[in-house]
């Protein structure tokens, strides 16, 4: 549902009317000179990733930015607090709950430089194409509403401007770079959550940035090739890391990861297993137990986990849009 507009018109209950903004989450500080702006999933609302903020000697660097506005607000605010200027955006995947605020961060501070894998230019021209025809279509006819068809409107209007998601840097290789004086270690995982994710390891707090290799309620299969994620997750794994921000949800230390990871190929198995689907997401509530806080989070993730299960079956076990 992240980013698959698609997906969210079949998930999304009768979104309510639209009402005031939301407020952004407050920063909260990870490891030393690391702030994590949490994303949301609201109800009838598309979600935002996380945001991790890296306070670097020549200014700040912002990994992922959101889809809101509020969201973006929230960085925007972080920095003039801060008094320091926006150096770098990093996005760690192409989906619109990631790069929406890329935008909005180029309008403040010009001179920035985004850094991303080249898999968006692929998006740009396919998947993020064809979704804003669907979108568009389903908006005039009427079948969606509130604050749903607010945020697809925001959608195209990001997919308007598109060309604030393509990187200034392009990133197709692990490698390390120095950014705002800070030197990152940067791993390209390939045909993973999409056709070519970027995750981080910082040594200076043994910390872990995934993107949406990790997120809860339940993985986001919507453009997987779960093969590749998988390798993905065992290079995570082989890190020193004590701490891993996911896409979406809370820190996870890394006796959380391995559970995560765990229920994650345990899903995976019974996805390309004989299983009914239901069996699959009671797996995945059952082994993910400890990171579903309650009936809410538990039904959310019986839905989207039950959905995936029949979208890998359709498409010979990954998502349609795995490029591999
Ligand atoms: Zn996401």
């Amino acid at each position: 549902m992240v980013t698959s507009l698609l997906l969210a018109f079949t998930l999304a209950a009768a979104a309510p009317a639209s009402e005031p903004q939301p407020r952004p989450a407050p920063p909260q500080e990870v490891a030393r000179n690391v702030y994590l702006l949490p994303g949301g999933i609201l109800p009838g609302r598309q979600p935002d990733g996380n945001t991790v903020i890296f306070a670097a000697p020549h200014g700040l660097v912002v990994v992922d930015t959101g889809r809101h506005t509020w969201h973006s607000d929230g960085i925007l605010a972080f920095a003039r607090e801060r008094n320091e200027p926006i150096a770098a955006i990093l996005n760690t995947h192409w989906h619109l709950d990631h790069t929406s605020g890329n935008r909005r961060l180029r309008e403040n501070f010009p001179e920035l430089r985004v850094y991303a894998s080249s898999a968006i230019d692929r998006a740009i021209g396919g998947f993020l194409a064809a979704s804003a025809e669907r979108a568009r279509e389903f908006l005039e006819s009427g079948r969606i509403t509130g604050t749903l068809a607010e945020d697809v409107q925001g959608d195209l209007a990001t997919m308007d401007a598109s060309d604030t998601l393509r990187p200034d840097i392009v990133i197709d290789g692990s490698l390390r770079p120095r950014i705002a004086g800070k030197r990152f270690d940067v791993r390209l995982a390939r045909h993973a959550a999409t056709d070519g994710d970027l995750w981080l390891y910082d040594r200076a707090t043994q910390l872990v940035v995934t993107g949406d290799l990790v997120t809860l309620p339940a993985p986001f299969l919507d453009t997987a090739c779960p093969e590749g994620w998988r390798t993905a997750m065992a290079d995570i794994w082989a890190t020193p890391f004590r701490l891993a921000i996911p896409g979406h949800g809370p820190a996870l230390t890394r006796a959380q990861f391995a559970s995560y990871r765990n229920a994650f190929e345990a899903f995976l198995d019974c996805a390309g297993g004989d299983a009914e689907a239901s069996e699959c997401a009671a797996g995945w509530v059952r082994d993910a137990a400890e990171f579903l806080p309650d009936d809410a989070a538990r039904t959310d993730a019986t839905n989207r986990t039950t959905y995936y299960v029949g979208m890998l079956r359709q498409n010979n076990g990954t998502s349609a849009h795995c490029a591999s």
